[in-house]
C-alpha cells in the first residue's frame, strides 16, 4: 500500500477550477490565440489602468529589494480612501489570501464554518484546508438566505462567509439585510463580508460596510484589486477589520505576501477614479447588451450586480458542459458551473462590446444547432 500523506481533510479537497487560459484553449482546439475571447474569470476587459502601469514600471528599478512587508504606502492609500487607521488593514495576495487567512486564523479542525450554497468556491476550499466543518445553507433565489444562515450558527461556529454581490450567481443583499444579520451573529463568530464586486454596484445600491466594521469587532470586510481595478494578474486584495482581527491575520500572513510591483500599482489604481468609473460604465452597458440578448433568446438568467451573468442553457444536467464545449470550439471561453451544483447554467463575464457580441453570436449558433 502506498503511503498517504497529510490529513484526510486535505486529501478530500477538490482543487479550484479557474477559467481556462487562452493559450491552453488555443493548443487544445487548434485555434489562433489572438482570436480567442475569454469571458471566464470576471476580469476587467479594459485591462489595467495606465496609472498603475506607470507605477509598476517605476517600481521595476527596485525589484532587487524585498517589498515593504508592512505595505506602508498602500495601507496609507487604503486608510485615506476608507477613513480607517493603518492597523485595521491586512494586505493580501489577492483577496483569496484574506479569505484563507481568516480560515487559518479563526478555525480549528472540526469547528464549523457557515456559507451559502452557490457562493464563491474558495469558501469551501479555505474551510477544508483547515479541517473545518462546512455548514452549507441552502440558497434562496440563487442568493444567500441570511435568516437561515443566522439560524445555522451554533456554539461550534467560528466563521461565516458572505459574498455581496455573490459569485457565481451575481445576487445582491441590500444593506438592511446584512445589518440585521450582523446584529444576530454572536460575538465569537467572525463574519467575512467579501465585497470583491462592490465597485460595480450602482450608486443607489452602495452601502457603508466600513461603518459596520467600526460597530462590529467580529466583522472582516474583504476587497480586491482584481476586478474593477483591473489588476487580477498582480494579486492584491485587502481586509478591513478592527485590530483584534487584523492583528491575528497579520501574524499568520507571509511577511512579503504582496510584491512590490503590485503594491505600487495598487496605490495608483486606488485613486484612479476615472478608470473605476469607466469600468463601471462599460460593465453596466455590457450587462444591458447581454441581458437584452438573453431576453431575445428567451434564456433564463439571474439578475446580476457583478461583472458577469449566470444564465441557463438547457433543462438537462449535461447542458452546461455541452454548450461550454461548443463555445470553446468557437474560441469563446466562458465558465461552466457544474462544480457549483449548477450543471444547467453557464457564467459569462461581461466583456468589451465586441467581445459580448461575438459571444452572443456564437451562443445563438450553438443553441440553434448550426
Ligand atoms: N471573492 C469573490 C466573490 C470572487 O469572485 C473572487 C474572484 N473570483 C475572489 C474573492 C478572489 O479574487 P482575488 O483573489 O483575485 O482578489
Amino acid at each position: 500500500m502506498s503511503i498517504q500523506f497529510g490529513p484526510d481533510y486535505v486529501r478530500a479537497i477538490a482543487p479550484y477550477q479557474g477559467g481556462k487560459p487562452i493559450a491552453e484553449v488555443a493548443r487544445e482546439f487548434g485555434l489562433d490565440e489572438a482570436k480567442i475571447i475569454k469571458l471566464a474569470s470576471n476580469e476587467n476587459p479594459l485591462g489595467m489602468p495606465q496609472s498603475a502601469k506607470q507605477a509598476m514600471l517605476a517600481a521595476v528599478a527596485d525589484i532587487g529589494r524585498y517589498p515593504d512587508s508592512n505595505g506602508f504606502e498602500l495601507k496609507q492609500a487604503i486608510s485615506a480612501k476608507y477613513g480607517i487607521p493603518l492597523d485595521w488593514i491586512t494586505l493580501g495576495n489577492g483577496s483569496n489570501d484574506i479569505l484563507e487567512l481568516a480560515a487559518h486564523a479563526f478555525v480549528q479542525p472540526a469547528q464549523a464554518v457557515v456559507y451559502s450554497e452557490y457562493s464563491f468556491a474558495v469558501y469551501a476550499l479555505a474551510t477544508q484546508a483547515v479541517g473545518g466543518r462546512a455548514i452549507v445553507v441552502a440558497a434562496k433565489d440563487h442568493g444567500h438566505d441570511l435568516q437561515a444562515m443566522a439560524k445555522a450558527i451554533t456554539a461550534e461556529t467560528r466563521l461565516v462567509f458572505i459574498a455581496n454581490p455573490n459569485n457565481p450567481t451575481g445576487t445582491f443583499l441590500p444593506a438592511a439585510e446584512i445589518e440585521a444579520f450582523l446584529r444576530l451573529v454572536p460575538q465569537h463568530v467572525v463574519v467575512v463580508l467579501d465585497e470583491a464586486y462592490n465597485e460595480y454596484l450602482a450608486p443607489e445600491f452602495q452601502y457603508d460596510s466600513v461603518a459596520w466594521v467600526k460597530q462590529y469587532p467580529n466583522l472582516l470586510v474583504s476587497r480586491t484589486m482584481s476586478k474593477a481595478y483591473g489588476l487580477a494578474g498582480l494579486r492584491v486584495g485587502f481586509g478591513i477589520a478592527q485590530p483584534a482581527i487584523t492583528d491575528l491575520l497579520n501574524r499568520i500572513r507571509q511577511p512579503f505576501n504582496v510584491n512590490s510591483m503590485a503594491q505600487a500599482a495598487a496605490v495608483a489604481a486606488l485613486t484612479d477614479s476615472a478608470f473605476l468609473q469607466k469600468s463601471a460604465q462599460l460593465n453596466a452597458d455590457g450587462y444591458r447588451q447581454l441581458t437584452q440578448a438573453f431576453d431575445a433568446m428567451d434564456l433564463e438568467y439571474v439578475p446580476s450586480f457583478g461583472n458577469f451573468v449566470l444564465f441557463r442553457v438547457g433543462a438537462d444536467d449535461g447542458a452546461g458542459a455541452r454548450v461550454n464545449l461548443a463555445l470553446l470550439k468557437r474560441g469563446i471561453i466562458v465558465r461552466p458551473v457544474a462544480n457549483y451544483g449548477l450543471p444547467q447554467w453557464i457564467r459569462v463575464s461581461i466583456g468589451l462590446p465586441e467581445e459580448n457580441e461575438a459571444f452572443i453570436s456564437a451562443l445563438k449558433q450553438v443553441l440553434s444547432g448550426s
